[in-house]
Order: structure tokens, then C-alpha cells, then sequence
């Protein structure tokens, strides 16, 4: 049976980036919590309403709020996953174990990576708002300004919380969560680390060796 993929990482860490790989070049199903309260706050749905303000400020959403999205979204009968964003505390891992994957096998992936560097990637970080693919001004800039490579669209935005002062708030909240997370998995034998600072297609292989 194949191993759904667990990705844990600081915001700007890479994930998003080796998840979207993963989707093109292995089949695998996304699954971003970030992604899917943000569709919430577009849809301005009640939840969306009720979310918004915790989001703009970088604190987590209510773990019971976030569990029955995932939920609703996830289907393992049909998929192979990569669970992006999600946990993000011990509660959150165990629910994960107990409630969504009900002993199918999966492996957690940890982006370790300098925080300090994070600040610059995340203020330079755009997406695409037609087809959802991330850019980095510095490092990964669209080949034609303001132009998505992908879908050619032309609305390549930041996104509400990668503002300076929220991303800080956002990174100091991962730092104290992270800890028993990686301990939960590192226990069970279930941790991979990658080093994040690594090119795209060398943590792309490092991950997709092993599974
Ligand atoms: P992300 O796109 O993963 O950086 O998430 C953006 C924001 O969505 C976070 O700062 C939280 O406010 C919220 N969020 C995403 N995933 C979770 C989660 N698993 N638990 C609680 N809040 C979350």
C-alpha cells in the first residue's frame, strides 16, 4: 500500500512547491488546510467569516474547525495524499492518526530550514490567483513580469498574511508548536528530514525515494 505524506515545515519552507510537484509528476492528491480555509474567506462562507480574522492576524484556527474541513475533503479510498499544514500541534497528529487515516501508512516530511532566511522568502512570495502555482520575486520570478508561466494569467498576488509583522507572529507560532510534532513521528519511526535549502528537484528526489 502506498504512503500518504505528512509535510511539516515553517511557512516558506518549500512545501507548497514539492507538494505541487508531486501532484504533477506522481498523481498524488494535495491537501493544504491553509488553502482550504482561504477558499473559505473567497467563498466568504460562515466559516470563511468566522476565520478570517485569526488567519490575517498568523494565530491557528480552532483545532475542531480545521479537522471537519479536512474531513470533508479528504477521501483515502480514492487518493494518495500529501497533508500540507496539517497538523499543526500534537492534537492535531493524533486526530490525524485516529480520525482520517485510520492506520493506512504514511510518512512525515520535515523542511528544516534557517528561520531567519524565512522573513524574505515569504515577503517575496507571490501566487497565482487563477491556478494556485508560487513564484519567489528573488529566487523563482514568472520569466515575463507579473505573468504566471503556467496558465499565462496576470494576477500574481501576496497573500494577506505574508506581511512582515503577521509573518513573524506566524513563524514564532510554528516554532513553539513544532517540537512535539516532529517527536510524535520521530517515536514512531514515521520522520524524514529534508533539508530545505536544498534545490527543488534534490529534495523532490530525496522524498519520492522513499516512498
Ligand atoms: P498556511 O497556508 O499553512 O501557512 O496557513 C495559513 C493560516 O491558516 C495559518 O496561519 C492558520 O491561521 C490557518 N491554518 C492552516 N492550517 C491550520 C491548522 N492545521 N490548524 C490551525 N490553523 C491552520
Amino acid at each position: 500500500m502506498k504512503s500518504h505524506l505528512i509535510f511539516i515545515g515553517a511557512p516558506g519552507s518549500g512545501k507548497g512547491t514539492q507538494a505541487s510537484k508531486f501532484v504533477t509528476e506522481k498523481g498524488l492528491k494535495h491537501i493544504s488546510t491553509g488553502d482550504l480555509l482561504r477558499a473559505e474567506i473567497a467563498k466568504q462562507s460562515a466559516l470563511g467569516k468566522e476565520v478570517k480574522s485569526v488567519m490575517d492576524s498568523g494565530a491557528l484556527v480552532s483545532d475542531d474547525l480545521v479537522i471537519r474541513l479536512l474531513q470533508a475533503n479528504v477521501d483515502l479510498q480514492k487518493s494518495q495524499y500529501i497533508f500540507d499544514g496539517y497538523p499543526r500541534n500534537i492534537a492535531q497528529a493524533q486526530t490525524l492518526d485516529k480520525e482520517v487515516l485510520k492506520g493506512a501508512p504514511s510518512t512525515a516530511v520535515y523542511f528544516e530550514m534557517d528561520m531567519g532566511k524565512l522573513v524574505s522568502r515569504l515577503t517575496n512570495r507571490r501566487t497565482c490567483k487563477t491556478c494556485g502555482a508560487i513564484y519567489n520575486l528573488i529566487s523563482k520570478a514568472p520569466k515575463i513580469t507579473g505573468v504566471c508561466d503556467v496558465c499565462g494569467g496576470t494576477n500574481l498576488v501576496q497573500r494577506a498574511d505574508d506581511q512582515e509583522d503577521v509573518i513573524k507572529n506566524r513563524l514564532q507560532v510554528f516554532q513553539d508548536t513544532v517540537s512535539p510534532v516532529l517527536k510524535y513521528y520521530q517515536d514512531q519511526g514515521r520522520l524524514m528530514r529534508v533539508d530545505a535549502e536544498k534545490a527543488v528537484d534534490d529534495i523532490f528526489g530525496q522524498i519520492a525515494s522513499k516512498v
